[in-house]
């Protein structure tokens, strides 16, 4: 009153009625209606515990047509209504904003985080949240994804239940309820609280799921004190795939011991969970902690996300699957941190497992008012234009146009420095292959059990074929690329550990679910073991070489698919019949490699880890008595680091002469790989005969680097 009145004083207009916000259930398409003053659109809805025609104010023609298309019939919308006509804004794309849409897909959102309503006004919206309904009470509704796990994976009885992503919310006494058909959407109509059907069960074997959506009457702010003040519950149900659910990756080696699925009659460690995008209540996992108050690992069972803590900083390592933001949220929370509050959002490759809830996210922290930098690669988010030579490329970025928003909001990495994050240091290594901008990182953090010490974790960001299964004119620098940066990281980048950014990488799953079996044994409760004592070190180069000697080396032609560089190229031009005694002048001292061994993470102290986990993916290169000499060399020859009418391979890093990265043929022995090296000096100049794939050949009959007199 007294602010009015000093407005009046002072000869300002006092303003309009506030328009109100409102929310709805689109039932239908939009339509438009022509008049002397301008177009009106039409949309179709349930809100207000009633079907509603809400009509927009008059508009020139083309921002109703943009109002039209914004608008899609099954979702969840709020708007602004102002004198009886929802008013459009200076977007009209955004005058229905969308919560949520309901696809064929199930949909999963918590209260408190993911979509919500638009922020208006520098208000954040109130809450919504999507699920499947599994409980109703007198003014309360539970809502979850289904998720239950009563055991660890030793098969020993949790001290209780946890249904992960299941809440239960409050719902106000004058709550709407409407069923909407989505067979039919038009037959969408007000219905009653005791009429929501509730899914029976949380048994995998359940297939009626009952899906709903509920919009609450406070923002985040107020999450706690949120009521439900409009529920949308699903006509017919959601059906579920039937499938069983683990929080170990699907068909790992630590489900051998589970038996037979009931239903199909098939072994559990057989069968194939469904895609996430379909199917994200089949792909969580718990969150854990891997560094003590700093590194924590918060993906689900397929896709890694990693978070990093260092003082006010929160770093978020890729974005995950679309779809799947619910788990990631929730496990940033249970870590002990807030969504909002991150800081820094790293991605390691233009693909939407990786970016897939970078925007919702985004856009949950802005609206409560915070900042956040996104990082990318310059080359996935906008192609290859040029190469450090100067080369002229026309090479299409990863992101598909239509995430234009990535495009206008990110910084690209700067390459081999460390990103400062106070007690975290982050590296991004360029490793092209996968993407063409697929970037690594190494996390470089305080131990926690030595002052003064540092540890450090090897992430390579994109370590599937992705196309690169078998040449093309157009992948020969990819799959040239790709094992120059698997062998980068083994030669020039020293880590500890292994974060893998899938869990078919490197069993970082598995490792914790051991850990957590061991702890849950009342024999250790007293001395409960760490991720650091589970985790062995020492694997990155092992876990890089499995990936290339799967592109590389002919053992891969027996592969269904597959067609491998020793065999089939691309071949280095010049190299193509091979090269006799070329001359290398080597960059450094070189390094053994050892084949790789497909027992990971071996750990006698825990018993499920003790012969270690073996990922059946790929493993056929499992060769542990195979070793290399590895060098990092400038090759004197016509090669100039990149494949003309392809792309750049070494030539995109800026490095003078464009070194490669070689190594011997197969060794066998550490023994024959050791008496070669401890020959080779950095900076020197040696003789050397490649193959066509540009091996180091090992003759018998005299030394693989022979020395010059230059
Ligand atoms: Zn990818
Ligand atoms: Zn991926």
């Amino acid at each position: 009153m007294l602010a009015g009145l000093l407005l009046i004083g002072l000869g300002v207009t006092a303003p309009a009625q506030r328009p109100e916000t409102a929310a709805g259930f689109v039932i239908g398409a939009a339509t438009l209606q022509a008049s002397a003053s301008g177009t009106k659109v039409t949309v179709p809805v349930l809100t207000g515990g009633r079907r509603r025609l809400m009509s927009t104010e008059a508009v020139p023609a083309d921002a109703a047509a943009s109002v039209q298309r914004s608008v899609i019939p099954g979702s969840l919308v709020d708007y602004r209504v102002s004198h009886g006509d929802v008013v459009v804004p200076a977007d009209p794309s955004a005058t229905f904003h969308k919560a949520l849409t309901k696809g064929t897909n199930p949909v999963f959102d918590t209260k408190k985080y993911g979509p919500e309503l638009a922020a208006r006004d520098g208000r954040p919206g109130d809450l919504v949240a999507a699920g499947w309904v599994f409980g109703k009470g007198r003014d309360e509704i539970t809502i979850g994804d289904g998720r239950l796990v009563t055991q660890d994976i030793a098969g020993r009885r949790l001290p209780r239940p946890v249904k992960r992503y299941e809440e239960t919310y409050r719902v106000a006494r004058d709550a709407h309820v409407y069923e909407v058909n989505t067979a039919d959407l038009s037959a969408s109509q007000p219905s009653s609280f005791d009429r929501i059907p509730v899914t029976r069960n949380h048994s995998y074997t359940t297939l009626e799921r009952q899906a709903a959506f509920v919009v609450f009457d406070r923002d985040y702010r107020h999450a706690d004190a949120a009521k439900v003040r409009a529920i949308y519950y699903f006509t017919p149900h959601d059906t579920s795939d039937g499938l069983p659910v683990w929080d170990v990756p699907t068909q790992s080696a630590l489900l051998k011991d589970k038996g037979t699925d009931p239903v199909s009659g098939r072994p559990y460690v057989e069968i194939l969970a469904t895609g996430v995008t379909q199917a994200p209540y089949t792909r969580s996992t718990e969150p854990f902690e891997i560094v003590k108050d700093t590194l924590y690992y918060v993906g689900d069972n397929e896709v890694a996300l990693y978070l990093l803590h260092a003082g006010n900083r929160l770093i978020l390592i890729d974005a995950g699957w679309p779809g799947s933001g619910y788990q990631y949220w929730t496990n940033i929370e249970r870590m002990g941190f807030d969504p909002r509050k991150v800081t820094d959002v790293l991605i390691s490759h233009g693909h939407g497992d990786h970016y897939g809830t970078a925007r919702e996210l985004l856009t949950m922290i802005e609206n409560a008012g915070g900042q956040v930098t996104l990082r990318a690669s310059r080359e996935d988010v906008e192609g290859i234009r040029r190469d450090a030579l100067g080369n002229a490329w026309t090479i299409p970025p990863a992101i598909p146009a239509s995430e234009s928003w990535l495009r206008t909001r990110y910084t690209p990495y700067v390459y081999d420095q460390f990103l400062e994050f106070g007690s975290v240091r982050i590296m991004p290594i360029t490793t092209p292959g996968h993407t063409v901008g697929t970037t690594s990182f190494v996390f470089d953090v305080a131990d926690p059990a030595r002052r003064g010490h540092r540890i450090r974790f090897g992430f390579m960001g994109g370590y599937g074929f992705n196309g690169l299964e078998r040449p093309t004119t157009a992948n020969g620098f990819r799959r040239l690329s790709f094992p120059l940066g698997l062998s980068w990281l083994q030669q020039r980048v020293d880590v500890d550990y292994v974060s893998p950014s899938h869990t078919n990488q490197y069993p970082i799953v598995e490792v914790y679910q051991a850990l957590k079996a061991y702890n849950n044994d009342p024999a250790h409760r007293r001395h409960p073991l760490t991720m650091l004592d589970a985790l062995t070190t020492g694997e990155f180069a092992n876990f890089n070489e499995k990936r290339y000697e799967v592109i590389s080396s002919a053992k891969s032609d027996t592969q269904p698919g597959y067609q491998s560089i020793e065999t089939y190229g691309p071949f280095k031009p010049g190299r193509e019949t091979g090269e006799p005694d070329v001359a290398v002048t080597l960059l450094d001292g070189g390094k053994v490699i050892r084949g790789f061994n497909k027992y990971m993470n071996v750990n006698p102290a825990i018993p499920l880890l003790k012969d270690g986990i073996v990922i059946a993916r790929d493993s056929y290169v499992h060769d542990p008595d195979g070793y290399y000499v590895q060098v990092y060399a400038d090759v004197h020859d016509a090669y100039s680091g990149y494949l003309p009418g392809s792309g750049p391979v070494e030539s995109y890093r800026a490095t003078p002469g464009t070194p490669e990265i070689l190594r011997t043929q197969r060794l066998g022995s550490r023994a024959d790989a050791e008496a070669i090296l401890a020959g080779l000096r950095a900076g020197s100049t040696y003789r050397v005969d490649l193959t066509r794939a540009s091996t180091i050949v090992v003759p018998p009959d005299r030394p693989a680097f022979r020395a010059t007199n230059s």
